[in-house]
């Protein structure tokens, strides 16, 4: 090889070198081993105490409006004392901010649920929310009853940051649970980082996340990182998925 040629093969290799570090993709931060145990759950059902408040009491969407237009009544359907999601309408977010809190909310998959993956029943609490779309911290939501998907995307995770500690799902069409105990982040007056986002849950009374220390908002692509906000609505997903939509119900928080 001369010189000149030997030039040109290292210029262009490291020219898609650079082209391959530049494009992060989706699938570098999923990961897919070991997978969480799975744990056949009690029966559970917390009724709320008398200090709750209610989000979302089986009537009406009074707390919520759309997160893409705050302004816009949340467009979502309620019947049967049950929230489904509306796919077209968007997510939905409370009227109210908040700080620290326990939260407990029920939902279900449907029984007729479709697809795969992470197509299958997905959708999600953000426990915070920071702006439009899935902008915030993401519980994840989504079939994990033999549904294989990467593990820190299953029920229970924190969605891309941390693994659920066990895999307590029930069937398709089951009402299943999350007790949530949630820390919000704070912020210096210059914007820097106190102390990060800490959060403990129970999904059907089993404890999968034990105060796990947030890396900041949920990435879908490259490394999340802290930016500074104040309290914020909780907010639950419409996710993008061609799949039955999924419902929620008895939705009460508890301000600490
Ligand atoms: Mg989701």
């Amino acid at each position: 090889m001369t010189s000149k040629l030997v030039m040109i093969v290292l210029l262009a290799g490291s020219f898609f070198m650079a082209q391959a570090q530049q494009k992060a993709k989706p699938e570098d931060t999923e990961v897919w081993e070991p997978v969480p145990e799975v744990v056949k759950p009690g029966q559970v059902n917390i009724e709320a105490p008398a200090d709750a408040v209610f989000l979302f009491n089986g009537e009406n969407l009074d707390q919520w409006v759309s997160t893409n237009d705050r302004s816009k009544s949340a467009g979502w359907a309620v019947s049967n004392g049950v929230m489904t999601v509306n796919k077209q309408a968007g997510n939905i977010e409370t009227k109210e901010a908040f700080k620290d809190y326990q939260l407990h909310i029920e939902w279900r998959i449907p029984e007729n649920i479709n697809l795969e993956g992470q197509s299958r029943g997905n959708s999600g609490i953000f426990l915070a929310s920071t702006g439009k779309g899935d902008a915030g911290y993401e519980l994840q939501l989504l079939d994990s009853y033999n549904n294989k998907t990467y593990v820190n995307g299953m029920a229970g995770s924190i969605y891309k940051q941390f693994v659920p500690l066990a895999n307590p799902a029930r069937k398709p069409g089951e009402w299943q649970s999350y007790d949530i105990f949630w820390k919000a982040p704070e912020f210096e007056a210059d914007g820097s980082l106190k102390s990060p986002a800490r959060v403990t849950v129970l999904f059907n009374g089993v404890l999968v996340q034990n105060n796990v220390e947030l890396l900041g908002p949920t990435q879908y692509i490259g490394k999340p990182s802290y930016k500074k906000h104040g309290a914020a609505p909780i907010k639950l997903q419409a996710h993008g998925d061609k799949s039955e939509p999924i419902s929620f119900r008895n939705i009460w928080i508890r301000e600490l």
